[in-house]
């Protein structure tokens, strides 16, 4: 099967609007237009509309958002509805990243509730799961993957699954320098395609992108995109520098 790869950034808390357009007006031109994988940039809040007007005209760039609220509208201070974001244009919105999950509480409960209220809004999902050390160690790697996918993933529909992005980010490769070995991140991807397979069948399985996200740099993403279940990366630290981060896509394009 062949899955187009995508590759997304996310900025976490760094970067003033001024600096992400400056990072954007350099990246655009080192891509170049590329037409191999596609490509998404999630910057803080704050930077997504002055984003938004740099990438309108990008053939291969989305615009991802690092969170959202899953109501509407409503007294919830400080949050941000999928409503304001569709209005700027975000295509992309990453939920269940693991930062979330442990320094801000969310559990699988929650991160179902986004990911409904995405689907509703024609918003797609890059959805995160992943293990902890401790978790890896103690052979629950298949147990926990598997939870925050019936979890995180209840009730949603097929049709509107194909949109979603599943992002595997094993939580000690996230900012460590550790990466997950090509064979450890083939492990990991092919069980959470079978998975998504028995929850939704054969055409979800075979048609979802699955990135891997833990440590990733332009030296190690030709191997780990070569693996036959893994469709892209989630990059945070090397997607900093607009050369690191071109080069991190460009490499996916040409692996095999
Ligand atoms: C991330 O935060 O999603 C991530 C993968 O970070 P890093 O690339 O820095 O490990």
């Amino acid at each position: 099967m062949n899955r187009k790869p995508i590759i997304a950034a996310n900025w976490k808390m760094n970067k003033t609007a001024t600096e992400a357009v400056q990072f954007i007006e350099k990246f655009e031109n080192l891509v170049g237009g590329s037409s191999l994988v596609d490509i998404a940039i999630a910057p803080a809040f704050i930077a997504l509309s002055a984003s938004k007007e740099l990438l309108v005209n990008s053939s291969t760039t989305a615009l991802a958002a690092q969170n959202c609220h899953f109501e509407e509208s409503g007294a919830f201070t400080g949050e941000i509805s999928i409503g304001m974001l569709k209005d700027i244009g975000v295509d992309y919105v990453i939920i269940g990243h693991s930062e979330r999950r442990a320094i801000f509480g969310e559990n699988d409960a929650l991160i179902n509730a986004k990911a409904k209220s995405l689907h509703a809004a024609g918003v797609n999902p890059i959805f995160c799961i992943g293990e902890t050390l401790e978790e890896r160690d103690g052979g629950e790697i298949e147990s926990v993957l598997r939870r925050q996918l019936e979890d995180g993933l209840k009730d949603l529909d097929s049709v509107n699954m194909i949109q979603t992005v599943i992002a595997y980010e094993p939580v000690w490769a996230i900012g460590t320098g550790r990466t997950a070995t090509p064979e450890q991140a083939q492990e990991a991807h092919a069980f959470t395609r079978s998975v998504i397979r028995e929850i939704f069948g054969d055409s979800v399985a075979d048609q979802i992108r699955i990135q891997y996200g833990g440590s990733v740099k332009p030296d190690n993403t030709k191997e780990l995109m070569g693996q036959e279940d893994v469709d892209g990366a989630l990059v945070g630290g090397a997607s900093l520098d607009p050369e690191s981060f071109a080069d991190i896509c460009k490499n996916a394009a040409i692996s095999d």
